[in-house]
């Protein structure tokens, strides 16, 4: 169970978490968002300009704070690690008081036709430049680079900082809770990949859309690609017992869970058979699971 630490937090409040970066916490805590979505003004704290990643949900209040923590520079790039409504909602406002471009992730192909969870995306979102992984946005004394990281969405980009080695990890990794993986945008062969890619980078820090700043990044992958594959292995274990629903799968898998997440626990396993599915390990039919 995840434990929210208590009120007050610091809504609002421009906190310096290193010399480059000021964080402003958003307004809007939930199961999903812990304490709130975190927004980080990336840039020197005297100098001419800076960028803005995850302006966050489109509240008054919240961009007013962001706009504080600028403090009169000029905003070079609003920049979104993804569109879920809790991350990029703020940036068409921002954009228009400010006149700063928004560059980063892509906009999601929404598919009119198929289920795709539709409800959790931002359709206002409407970049002015899409980043491509390895791609950067260069101010006065700091380049932020694009990291492409699919998998908890499809269009999920990470911002690597490289005056410090920072990198802004958005929802693909963060310390207070697993990223969430809903099928069919969110892709759990995709995500496993995208965590063994920052395996493979030295990042010093993370700083993550939601919760506290994570000192130890690799080891805390390390234990997330570990977490992954136990509850793979432990759905292939359930499966070889007897066919299952995903319901009944997520009643064995988590037990004690939080009434409020188990539409996500599902989403979650079954984000695992599909990806089980493609590698040929299982099989479907009329709801139901299995071993082949
Ligand atoms: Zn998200």
């Amino acid at each position: 169970m995840v434990t929210i630490p208590p009120q007050p937090w610091p809504t609002g409040l421009a906190e310096a978490v290193e010399p480059l970066v000021l964080r402003v916490l958003a307004p809007n805590p939930s199961p999903y968002t812990f304490t709130g979505t975190q927004t980080y003004v990336v840039g020197v704290a005297d100098g001419p300009d800076c960028a803005v990643i995850d302006p966050g949900p489109n509240e008054a209040e919240h961009i007013a704070a962001i706009i504080a923590a600028v403090a009169g520079r000029t905003i070079t790039a609003i920049m979104c690690t993804h569109t879920h409504r809790d991350h990029s909602p703020a940036a068409a406002p921002l954009a228009e008081m400010t006149g700063a471009p928004i560059v980063g992730c892509a906009p999601l192909m929404l598919q009119v036709a198929g289920p795709r969870s539709d409800e959790a995306f931002d359709p206002t979102y409407s970049p002015d430049r899409v980043l491509a992984d390895g791609e950067a946005m260069r101010g006065t004394g700091w380049t932020l680079t694009a990291v492409a990281t699919p998998g908890h969405t499809s269009n999920h980009l990470c911002f690597a900082l490289e005056q410090s080695g920072a990198l802004f990890t958005g929802d693909h990794v963060m310390g207070w809770s697993t990223s969430v993986v809903i099928p069919p945008d969110g892709d759990m062969g995709d995500y496993m990949a995208s965590l063994e890619k920052l395996m493979a980078r030295d990042d010093v820090r993370y700083h993550s859309a939601h919760g506290a700043a994570i000192e130890k990044p690799k080891q805390l992958v390390r234990g997330m690609i570990g977490h992954r594959r136990q509850r793979e292995a432990q759905i292939l274990r359930l499966l070889g017992e007897a066919p299952r629903a995903i319901e009944s799968l997520v009643d064995e898998m988590y037990k004690g869970l939080d009434p409020r997440l188990t539409g996500a626990a599902g989403m979650s396993v079954k984000a695992h058979l599909l990806d089980l599915l493609k590698r040929g390990r299982v099989a479907t039919s009329d709801e139901e699971w299995s071993l082949r």
